[in-house]
């Protein structure tokens, strides 16, 4: 995909192109994240992580190892062991 990016992009683009690819694009990010939350829907979640995210306020929450889904906020017990 990267390929046909760089591809597309060399070239001069009228408005309406670039609206119909960002239109396409969008389509595909769309159809990808349907996939990952179907995926993420059919995952059991049996393991997780701890992990912070974002910059500034440490924010910690619960990542599921398989497939990256946010499990929300870990309990006290579970923030110790990760080492907070
Ligand atoms: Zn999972």
């Amino acid at each position: 995909m990267s390929e046909k990016v760089e591809s597309i992009i060399k070239k001069d683009l009228s408005t309406e192109d670039i609206n119909k690819l960002i239109f396409e694009y969008k389509g595909e990010i769309d159809l990808i994240n349907k996939k990952i939350e179907e995926i993420q829907n059919n995952c059991r979640h049996s393991e997780h992580e701890i992990k912070s995210i974002g910059m500034g306020p440490v924010k910690v929450r619960k990542i599921c190892k398989a497939c990256g889904y946010d499990l929300g906020y870990p309990s006290k017990d579970e923030l110790g062991k990760a080492g907070y």
